[in-house]
């Protein structure tokens, strides 16, 4: 067992501290407006290009940064700690993409990307399906050049500067579940709401209705009733991701409240020495480092390709334990701060906001407790609480 970082984790895990420093920098005008100007966003992607970090989960030979699980995660937690959404700015291609685009389509879509010329959104959730992908009531009819398809897609992430969508919509008449890469231009492609949400983020999460709007058979992604997977594989990578961008963004708010506790005198005695508010502190500090630790474990898991269906239950545990510790955490430092965790103007209260999303998003606590349960119930508990067999990996 290793659990120091390699000289390669400690210099990505700098880039990334290095990254993040500098966008911090458009943290207060996200906050104020509720999303980027054009000029910010242009600085902004000269950044990211600058860092070597975009595109960091697609293969050298693509143009990605071509970096592990592991080297992922190290990098990420350190963007995590940005509030306003700063670290959707360092983009990376869909899982989706990567797995099954043919080559035309990785000319079109994927190569783009990586260069940061193209943007894609997630178009998944509907009004009426968001935990449950079977009750998908997008249609995808069969036409003489291809398919139509007709539905509404909510909170599509990025959805502002996407220009195409990664959409699920089933192929009539034998409802098959299927991925769609769908250009935003196209007739019959409308935003129909700008929604505010809890926090301000550097983007937005539009909603979007599809009528009849025309595709061609090239359209499709991976095959026809291949969308479950494909959007399984999708969550699979963003899920650690969630769980790790949570992390960095407690650690953040931790060490503020820690920095003011130390330093704040109240009854005489600086808080730090009241009772409670070093417990407080001490259960954040738990909180982290128990995670922290799951988290690069499962990563370093993922590198060496253990067993898919165990690893999905323990991405799940990941996100639920990491993110729920995260609300944890950044409701106690809201309170270590007492009146001024409540101002705007502290990125603790930030966080605080920026991180109940993650308990929602990719997978609620509750349906990722399920996945979990799901996995005892079949393969029982070895897989989930033991280290991988050196036999098995
Ligand atoms: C800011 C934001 C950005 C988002 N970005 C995207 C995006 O880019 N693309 C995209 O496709 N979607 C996106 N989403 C949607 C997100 O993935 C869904 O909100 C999420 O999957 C939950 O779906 P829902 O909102 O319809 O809630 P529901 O599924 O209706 O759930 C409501 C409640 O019921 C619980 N519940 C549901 N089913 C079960 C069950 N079987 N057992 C126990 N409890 C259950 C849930 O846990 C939840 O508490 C985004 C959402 C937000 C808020």
């Amino acid at each position: 067992m290793e659990f120091a970082y390699s000289a390669r984790l400690a210099e990505l895990k700098q880039r990334g501290r290095d990254l993040a420093k500098k966008l911090t920098a458009f943290e207060d005008e996200c906050e104020e407006d509720g999303r980027l100007s054009p000029t910010s966003r242009r600085q902004v992607k000269e950044i990211v290009l600058e860092s070597g970090l975009s595109s960091m989960n697609a293969p050298i030979e693509a143009g990605g940064a071509g970096l592990s699980c592991l080297e992922q995660v190290v990098v990420e937690e350190e963007l995590g700690a940005l509030t306003n959404g700063l670290w959707a700015a360092v983009w990376r291609p869909t899982a989706a993409l990567l797995i099954a685009a043919t080559p035309e389509q990785r000319e079109r879509y994927l190569l783009p990307e990586i260069r940061g010329t193209r943007f894609g959104g997630r178009a998944v959730t509907e009004p009426g399906a968001g935990s449950d992908p079977k009750a998908i009531a997008t249609t995808a009819v069969r036409t003489p050049n291809g398919y139509r398809i007709s539905g509404e897609k909510w909170f599509v992430t990025l959805g502002d500067i996407a220009d195409y969508f990664v959409l699920a919509a089933v192929v009539e008449p034998e409802h098959a579940p299927t991925m769609f890469l769908v250009d935003k231009h196209l007739p019959g492609v409308e935003c129909i709401e700008m929604p505010k949400y809890t926090h301000q983020f550097a983007y937005a999460h539009p909603h979007f209705r599809f009528t009849d709007v025309e595709v061609g058979h090239d359209a499709v992604l991976g095959a026809v009733g291949d969308g479950l997977r494909l959007s399984q594989a999708t969550f699979f990578e963003e899920r650690i991701l969630v769980a790790v961008h949570a992390l960095g963004a407690a650690e953040r708010a931790l060490a503020s409240a820690l920095d003011w506790a130390r330093d704040r005198v109240q009854g005489g005695e600086r808080i730090i020495r009241h009772q409670q508010i070093g417990a407080m502190l001490a259960d954040s500090a738990i909180d982290l480092a128990v995670n922290r630790t799951f988290v690069h474990q499962l990563a370093w898991d993922v590198d060496r390709g253990s067993d898919l269906k165990t690893l999905n239950a323990k991405v799940a545990m990941a996100k639920i334990s990491a993110t729920e510790a995260a609300g944890r955490v950044a409701d106690r430092a809201v309170q270590i701060f007492g009146g001024r965790g409540y101002l705007r103007s502290n990125p603790v209260e930030r966080i605080y906001r920026d991180v109940r999303v993650d308990r929602i998003w990719m997978g609620t606590s509750e349906v990722q407790r399920l996945v979990v349960v799901n996995e005892l119930d079949k393969r029982g508990l070895d897989g989930l609480v033991h280290f991988s067999d050196p036999a098995t990996v």
